[in-house]
């Protein structure tokens, strides 16, 4: 039998941020993971993540995992125990665990449970033909082993798991022949949806799957208007099904743990309070396990279990537990949903959220309507960054990427805002917006980020599309500055009539 302070169960962002949380203490933490790597999601991500400095906003999931990972194996007092799968919890406090096929007996004082959850599927006709696929076995499949679902892919949701997958998708090469979202509104980002329609791939909104076509594999797909009833055929070898997650919970079952059917938050969640304790003594939640949220919240949960089981076991009290509670009340602001399911587990009870207004044609298509885009245009004749971001969200890096203070927000969830008598079109916030909405105007070109391979030359002549992937014309790359994290910038001639529209190139083969 070994002994420890804390076990964790699940490597991904949220048991990685409890372990190094309690290490601080200099308490004796496992750390368990089924796979044969830490990082869990994270080290599919090959985004940008959303939010501010503190929490790593503009850096890519991927690397989040790398540095997670490196300040975990740098810690003396975390055991990590890969492809160890824990199995059984019992009265006396004992868990059981397979590890590396051999069972084994461990001693905990707490225990924190952040086990992620599992992909939601879809009833549609032959759902069961091979090539339906869920998004995060697609990211899986790309992302980590480096192979293509397929050719032609349709994707169902526009989520933001949705809206990533395919970007991710067409930067593989993949050709995404659509998104399909049964509500009136897009899911995800309105920013991740532009960056989507950039590239020429539709959004039907209003739509859903109907039927899986093909034999013996996936050869098409029939998707229906929910209110006209109007059917489409399209040709795909691949269905993508991002329809949502639910929470892996089957340890917290078996602990006894109070459990509560809570829509808003994926489906059953455990009962817990503010501190992520459960109704079971010593057993915290943390991350998706305790409600479906994005991988910034599962971090702060999870560094908020494991700070609030170290001050039970060591009665040191570290203010960053207070911090980290106001950094998530930031984050939800904007999440009516979440915050929606909070209220059902009795927390947040006197919390408001920012109302999100409608933003009309972005919402239902991702293209910007005409007169937030007009009203981007300053009257000067100069050299000034156009900010394509219309949505409250929880982000902020563009603010602080401007040398000369021209970008100012109000609030982590306000709406960027130029003045542009201080801007001197560097690029800075182009380069690290992650939403890729920011692009910097000149009087004959256009400066814009850009994520594709293989990259253009400069002097190479390209095709220069619209907020739809529209053909506009065909100019000169100006200038290619290579940039570290990958959103490279591409400077391109822009003829006077198409300035205001020109906003992603391709690369002509
Ligand atoms: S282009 Fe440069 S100066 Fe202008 S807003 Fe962006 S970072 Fe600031
Ligand atoms: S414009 Fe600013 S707030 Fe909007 S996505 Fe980009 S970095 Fe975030």
């Amino acid at each position: 039998m070994k002994n420890y302070d804390i076990l964790i169960i699940g490597g991904g962002p949220a048991g990685i941020s409890a372990a190094l949380a309690a290490s601080k203490f200099n308490l004796k933490v496992a750390l368990f993971e089924e796979k044969e790597t830490l990082g869990g999601q994270l080290v599919k991500q090959t985004h940008k993540f959303f939010g501010s400095k503190d929490e790593s906003a503009g850096t890519r999931g991927i690397f989040i995992a790398q540095k997670l990972i490196n300040d975990v194996n740098n810690k003396d007092n975390i055991d990590v125990y890969l492809n160890s799968m824990v199995l059984g919890y019992y009265e006396d406090g004992v868990v059981t665990a397979l590890v590396k096929g051999k069972m084994e007996k461990f001693k905990p004082k707490k225990i924190v449970i952040a086990t992620g959850a599992f992909e939601k599927s879809l009833p549609f006709e032959n759902n069961d033909l091979p090539g339906v696929f869920g998004a995060g076995a697609v990211q899986t499949l790309m992302n980590v082993y480096g192979v293509l679902p397929g050719k032609e892919v349709l994707m169902v949701g526009s989520g933001n798991i949705g809206l990533i997958v395919s970007y991710q998708l067409a930067q593989a090469g993949v050709k995404v022949k659509g998104i399909v979202e049964i509500s009136e509104k897009i899911g995800g980002y309105l920013v991740h949806a532009s960056k989507v329609r950039r590239l020429g791939i539709p959004i039907y909104t209003k739509h859903t799957i109907t039927k899986a076509i093909g034999e013996n594999k996936v050869e098409g797909a029939i998707i229906e208007n929910i209110e006209t009833k109007e059917k489409k055929q399209i040709s795909c070898d691949v269905i993508c099904l991002a329809t949502g997650l639910m929470p892996l919970s089957d340890i917290i079952n078996q602990i006894n743990c109070e459990m509560k059917y809570i829509s808003e938050l994926g489906g059953y969640v455990p009962v817990h309070d503010d501190n992520m304790k459960t109704t079971v003594e010593n057993i915290f939640v943390a991350g998706d396990t305790a409600g479906i949220e994005e991988a910034t919240a599962a971090m702060l949960e999870g560094e908020l279990a494991g700070l609030y089981a170290s001050y039970e076991l060591t009665n040191i009290f570290d203010n960053r537990i207070n911090e980290i509670k106001e950094r998530l009340k930031e984050f939800r602001k904007t999440s009516s949903k979440v915050v929606s399911g909070l209220k059902k587990l009795n927390l947040y009870n006197d919390f408001t959220v920012n109302s999100q207004e409608d933003l009309g044609k972005l919402h239902r298509t991702g293209i910007p309507e005409k007169e937030s885009i007009e009203s981007n245009i300053p009257k000067e004749n100069k050299r000034f960054a156009i900010i394509e971001c219309y949505q409250k969200i929880p982000c902020n890096p563009c603010v602080s990427s401007c040398p000369t203070n021209a970008i100012s927000m109000d609030s982590l969830n306000g709406i960027p805002k130029l003045d542009t008598n201080k801007c001197i079109g560097c690029g800075n916030c182009v380069a690290i917006c992650p939403g890729l909405a920011i692009f910097v105007v000149d009087k004959e070109s256009v400066l814009l980020p850009y994520e594709f391979l293989p990259l253009p030359n400069k002097g190479d002549i390209v095709e220069v599309v619209d907020r739809e992937g529209k053909f506009l014309e065909k100019n000169i790359v100006l200038n290619v500055r290579k940039m570290k994290d990958k959103t490279n910038l591409i400077e391109v001639k822009v003829s006077k009539e198409h300035i205001n529209n020109a906003r992603h190139i391709r690369v002509v083969k």
